[in-house]
C-alpha cells in the first residue's frame, strides 16, 4: 500500500492550470465528537506518514481539542500540493451548544483577513493562501435525519465556506438503509433552505465521460464515508479498511462506501473549482463587506 493519493491523475485541464504554480489547498472537517473526523483527515492524506509504523493495531488518535492545522506537502508526477487540514474539535450532544460554532467562525474569517492584507499590500510578496476551501460536515448515522444543531451550524457556515455534508460512520448502514437515509437528509437540507457545495458549478468538465462521472458525485450525496488508519491483508492484498465479525471493509471500494469518490471530487476533479468559487464569490463578499466598512 503506497502513499500515493491520487492527484498526480489530475483531469487534463486542471493540470495544465496548475502545473505551473503548484497547488494550495485548504480542508476543514466540522462535525460533533466522535464522528471519525481526525480519522478520515488521516485516512485521506495522513496515512503514508504511519506507513513505516507495523499496522496491528489502529492509530489511536487523541481527542481533537482545539482547532489543529496540519500542512503536508505532496508531489506526484511533478506537481505541488500543498494541503492545509483543519481539524476542529467536535461538540457534544447534550451539554450546552450555544455558539459553540464560533471558534470555528472565527478561524475561517481570520484566514479571509489574513490574505485581505497579504493582498491589498503595496508591495505584495508570494504569500501563503490559508482561507478555507472545502468544509466536510459530518452527519451522525442516527438514521434520523437532521439535528437542530446541523441545521444552525450548516446555515452558520454555508455563505462562509464551501459546505459538502458526509455522512459518518456510513459502516453503521446497510446499502439500502444508506439510500434511504441519503433521501431524508436530501429533504431536510432543502427544507431548511441549506446551501451545499454546487457540483455543477462553472464545471470545468468537459467530455461526456467526465459529466457522467460528475453526476455520479451528484447522486451519491451527502456522500457516506467509513474511515481507517488501519491496514488489512486480504488474500495477500493490503487495504485500508475495517474488519467486523461478518467481513471487512475497503474504504477505498466504491461498493463499500463513498470514500474514494470523495477523495476523487477532493483531490482531481473540484480541487479547482472549489478554490475558484471561494475566491470569486465567497471571499469577494468578506471583500466587498471590508471595503464598504472602511468607507463608512
Ligand atoms: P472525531 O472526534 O470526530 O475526530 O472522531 P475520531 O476520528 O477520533 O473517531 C472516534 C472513534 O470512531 C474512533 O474510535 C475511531 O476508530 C472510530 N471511527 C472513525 N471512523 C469510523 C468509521 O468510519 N466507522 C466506524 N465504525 N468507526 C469509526
Ligand atoms: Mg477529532
Amino acid at each position: 500500500l503506497s502513499g500515493y493519493v491520487g492527484f498526480g491523475n489530475l483531469p487534463s485541464q486542471v493540470y495544465k492550470k496548475s502545473v505551473s504554480n503548484g497547488f494550495e489547498f485548504t480542508l476543514m472537517v466540522v462535525g460533533a465528537s466522535g464522528l471519525g473526523k481526525s480519522t478520515l483527515i488521516n485516512s485521506l492524506f495522513l496515512s503514508d506518514i504511519y506507513s513505516e509504523l507495523p499496522q496491528i493495531n489502529e492509530v489511536n488518535i487523541p481527542k481533537t481539542t482545539t482547532i489543529e492545522s496540519t500542512r503536508v506537502h505532496i508531489v506526484e508526477n511533478e506537481i505541488n500540493l500543498t494541503l492545509n487540514l483543519v481539524d476542529t474539535p467536535g461538540f457534544a450532544d447534550c451539554i450546552d451548544n450555544s455558539n459553540c460554532w464560533e471558534p470555528i467562525l472565527s478561524y475561517i474569517h481570520d484566514m479571509y483577513e489574513d490574505y485581505f492584507e497579504n493582498e491589498s499590500k503595496v508591495h505584495r510578496t508570494l504569500f501563503e493562501d490559508r482561507r478555507v476551501h472545502c468544509c466536510l460536515y459530518f452527519i451522525s448515522p442516527n438514521g434520523r435525519g437532521l439535528k437542530d444543531l446541523d441545521i444552525t451550524f450548516m446555515k452558520v457556515l454555508h455563505d462562509k465556506v464551501n459546505l459538502i455534508p458526509i455522512i459518518a460512520k456510513a459502516d453503521t448502514f446497510s446499502y439500502d438503509e444508506l439510500v434511504r437515509y441519503k433521501r431524508l437528509l436530501l429533504q431536510d437540507i432543502r427544507a431548511n433552505s441549506i446551501k451545499i457545495y454546487d457540483f455543477s458549478y462553472k464545471c470545468t468538465l468537459i467530455d461526456d465521460k467526465d459529466i457522467s462521472l460528475n453526476n455520479k458525485f451528484i447522486e451519491r450525496l451527502p456522500f457516506g464515508v467509513v474511515g481507517s488508519n488501519r491496514v488489512i491483508e486480504v488474500d495477500g492484498k493490503l487495504i485500508h479498511g475495517r474488519e467486523y465479525p461478518w467481513g471487512i471493509i475497503d474504504i477505498n471500494n466504491i461498493e463499500h462506501c463513498d470514500f474514494s469518490l470523495l477523495k476523487d471530487v477532493l483531490i482531481r476533479y473540484h480541487m479547482q473549482n472549489l478554490k475558484d468559487l471561494i475566491h470569486t464569490k465567497l471571499y469577494e463578499r468578506f471583500r466587498a463587506h471590508k471595503l464598504d466598512g472602511n468607507l463608512s
